[in-house]
């Protein structure tokens, strides 16, 4: 079987390089910093808006809303670029690959008018108001409620783990509509201005670095009712899409083949590489890496026909939590203590290795879901 990119393809990821050569040589300090640190943030700013004027920040969006028209597997050929360079959009990504698509799927016209423009522009950050205190992997749990008043709303509650809303403009936020006991079916999904009054944020110190990780207060925080995206109790419709999109929206196999590379050169320099251990262990890991890539090529594929988003995301983003832990355990093994020295070659990895199998749902989940909907086993 014949098995490469579409001539149109390769042309853009030719350009693409050599774009990125070119602009990530003006102060990009590669990923040594781990993915949500201040340093990346900063320079992602203005790198987005350069990105931007090229037309590459959202080439796959229809040109009505300030989009390229392009097809899935241009979008991907982009991602897989960014984040073999260690993802410089930094948090853009995620208004890029699920924000934006939520809001061209489920908006109204005015909501699209007012808020797709600047994502294109490469202008604002946004947040992903999910989690809570008692609702992470058990998100149908989560008590953060939206209560009729007038004709907007009032939002009382808390989030955690919200990755940069400390610098983010907008949260895409989940609140209970309904009751708790409504579970799923009483929830909806609201388009939040962070400087609304009664939002406060603060910063959370996490181990697995200098990630931009906050707790996100809400008291009777008044929004308009044009801030609910799509149906009011309808919200998970709206989070099950998004998070089929988000789970292999970030292509970090390409970023975990990058630094093996790295520390291949790292264990050459310092003569591990004849050992027949260590290099079964680099030929284990590259395998993962490709597997993880095969795996996620087929999801995009069915992106790219148009189908819906299928069980197929689960198995793609498991197989990336393990490429990514395979790799930064590598590095463990490799270097010892040094791996864990900041802004060494295996730290950034190790420590976004950690948080890989939690965010955007947990490995365990993942292979929870693919026993159910793939394999098709029967639960306990
Ligand atoms: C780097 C990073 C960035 C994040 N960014 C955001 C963000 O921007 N916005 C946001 O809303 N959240 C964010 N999160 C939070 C993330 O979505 C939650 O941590 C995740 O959903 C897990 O929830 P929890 O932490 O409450 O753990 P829990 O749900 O308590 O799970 C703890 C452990 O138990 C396991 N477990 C739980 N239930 C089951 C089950 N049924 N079967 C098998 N195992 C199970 C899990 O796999 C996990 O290992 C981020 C997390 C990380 C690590």
């Amino acid at each position: 079987m014949e098995f490469a990119f579409g001539e149109a393809d390769a042309a853009f990821r030719s350009d693409l390089v050599g774009f990125l050569d070119r602009e990530l040589a003006k102060g990009w300090t590669r990923s040594e910093y781990g993915l949500g640190s201040a340093v990346h943030s900063d320079f992602s700013k203005d790198f987005v808006r350069v990105l931007a004027a090229e037309g590459w920040l959202t080439p796959h969006w229809p040109q009505e809303y300030g989009g390229g028209g392009q097809g899935a597997w241009q979008h991907f050929v982009l991602g897989e670029e960014m984040w073999k360079r260690g993802e410089p959009r930094g948090p853009q990504y995620m208004n890029v690959n699920w924000v934006g698509p939520a809001i061209i799927k489920y908006g109204t016209e005015e909501q699209k008018k007012a808020l797709l423009p600047p994502i294109t522009r490469g202008e604002v950050f946004w947040c992903q108001g999910f989690s809570e205190p008692e609702a992470g992997t058990d998100l149908a749990a989560l008590r953060t409620r939206a209560t009729r008043d007038g004709d907007g709303y009032l939002l009382n509650g808390q989030k955690i783990w919200t990755s940069y809303a400390n610098e983010a403009d907008y949260c895409f936020l989940l609140a209970r509509t309904g009751s708790v006991a409504d579970g799923r079916d009483g929830i909806s999904v609201f388009l939040l201005p962070l400087n609304t009054p009664g939002v406060e944020v603060r910063r959370i110190e996490g181990f697995v670095g200098a990630h931009s990780f906050n707790e996100v207060f809400l008291t009777d925080v008044r929004v308009p009712a044009d801030c609910l995206l799509g149906e009011e109790n309808k919200g998970w419709d709206i989070v099950r899409r998004t998070l089929a999109y988000e789970r292999v929206g970030a292509p970090r196999y390409a970023r975990a083949a990058r630094v093996l590379d790295g520390l291949a050169e790292w264990c050459r320099t310092a003569d591990l590489l004849a050992d027949a251990g260590i290099q079964e262990q680099f030929g284990e890991a590259r395998a993962l890496c490709e597997a993880a890539r095969v795996l996620v090529y087929r999801v995009i594929d069915e992106r790219a026909k148009a189908k819906e988003p299928s069980p197929l995301a689960y198995q793609a983003r498991a197989a990336m939590v393990q490429a990514e832990r395979a790799v930064g355990d590598l590095a463990l093994d490799v270097m010892g203590s040094e791996a864990l020295v900041e802004k060494s070659v295996g730290d950034a990895q190790f420590r976004n290795s950690l948080g890989a199998g939690i965010a955007a749902g947990s490995y365990e989940v993942q292979l929870n879901l693919i026993t159910r909907l793939i394999l098709k086993l029967p639960k306990e």
